[in-house]
């Protein structure tokens, strides 16, 4: 296929380019007639989507099925306080195509999944994922394998952040340097641990640069190395990732369709509902009666310290789950005890703990004090 021509407007344009020996007119070229596959407009994706649109990548696919909710403008700065409530994706097209109306952007209001993933990443050169859970990621890297395109990578976790490219002709996949997703559960997420603003900024610049070196051809990329960033030292550091041989998907090669990533990275709903122990919970309405009715409960708030000034519940004392484990002897077995977090998953967890350790009034409080905080009490702060 012939590289398309810049019209006059993009001469304008992308001037600065023009100038770069690395890009000029056939490297700008090779850009517009590029087509990627940006899977999510959050954190990472706002700076993917703004940079790559800005630089003339002349074909977005983006992959994203969310709301924009107002925690999210803290640092996905595609979206702005007039789009909370509408669909990232929607909120993300109109972005883009204000920054450049020569960019054509696809949307793809779908969740990435085993059915649909394959297709779209055959439709594109290739793909950046901005995904923020491991089923996602392993699902990515997996299609990337099976289509033979490259994946540029970045994950992000408070101050801290990595990125790579996976998936190039010799380079090794996500696969090769994490083979099996962590226990579910074990990595808390971005709304349980919180992350610095900027840090997404930081990392999605990153690999929106790996994207445009790898539709030019230029510099050396990411690829066999992982960029770790510390952001509260300001460090960068790189270490070599190599192929293993014996990787299922770019090894043996033995993985020749995509699986049930749900199953495989233990998310709650579909696996762990089966496998770990039942929790049993309560419901924010039903508390409240209880404690209006003077129901003796030893009411536990499972939170890091952080977060009890955010918002609390009256009468509850404080047990974090980090400290969790050391703190089960002094539990009362002579009245129920309801546990409670932030939405409910670590509270579940620490139940579970209180179940192994042979107590069996326990609660885990529905939707935690969020949904307390709707539910119950508006005056409660969501955050
Ligand atoms: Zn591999």
């Amino acid at each position: 296929m012939p590289l398309p021509e810049l019209t006059s407007e993009e001469y304008q344009r992308y001037g600065r380019h023009l100038l770069l020996p690395e890009v000029g007119l056939e490297g700008q070229r090779r850009l517009k007639g590029a087509r990627v596959l940006m899977v999510g407009a959050g954190g990472l994706g706002s700076p993917i989507g703004l940079y790559l649109a800005a630089a003339g990548v002349g074909h977005l696919g983006l992959v994203e099925f969310d709301t924009v909710d107002r925690s999210n403008l803290q640092r996905q700065v595609l979206h702005g306080t007039k789009d909370v409530g509408r669909p990232k994706l929607a909120s993300a097209i109109d972005r883009l195509r204000d920054v450049n109306p020569n960019v054509r952007v696809e949307g793809h209001e779908v969740r990435l999944d085993r059915s649909n993933a394959l297709e779209l990443v055959k439709a594109h050169d290739l793909v950046v994922d901005g995904t923020d859970n491991f089923a996602t990621r392993y699902l990515t890297n997996d299609a990337c394998v099976l289509a033979g395109k490259p994946n540029v990578y970045g994950s992000i976790f408070r101050f801290e952040g990595q990125a790579s490219v996976f998936c190039t002709a010799d380079g090794p996949c996500y696969r090769c340097l994490y083979p099996e997703p962590p226990p579910p559960g074990m990595v808390p997420s971005c709304a349980e641990g919180g992350v610095l603003g900027v840090l997404p900024g930081l990392v999605g610049t990153i690999q929106a640069t790996e994207v445009l070196k790898l539709l030019l051809g230029a510099g050396e990329g990411l690829a066999g190395r992982l960029l770790l960033v510390d952001a509260l030292s300001m460090s960068f550091r790189t270490v070599k990732v190599r192929k293993d041989p014996r990787c299922p998907a770019c090894g043996t090669r033995e993985i020749r369709e995509l699986v049930d990533y749900d199953q495989f990275c233990g998310v709650p709903h579909a696996a762990a509902a089966s496998t770990a122990a039942p929790v049993a919970e309560i419901l924010p309405a039903e508390l409240q009666a209880r404690l209006a009715a003077g129901d003796r409960i030893d009411l536990v708030d499972v939170r890091e310290p952080p977060e009890l000034e955010l918002a609390c519940l009256e009468g509850a004392r404080s047990v974090p789950l980090s400290g969790f484990e050391a703190a089960i002897a002094g539990f009362p077995r002579d009245r129920d005890i309801v546990l409670f977090c932030k939405m409910g998953g670590r509270s579940a967890k620490a139940a579970r703990a209180l179940q192994a350790a042979g107590y069996t009034r326990v609660w885990s409080l529905a939707g935690g004090i969020l949904r307390w905080s709707e539910d119950v009490d508006p005056g409660v702060p969501q955050y």
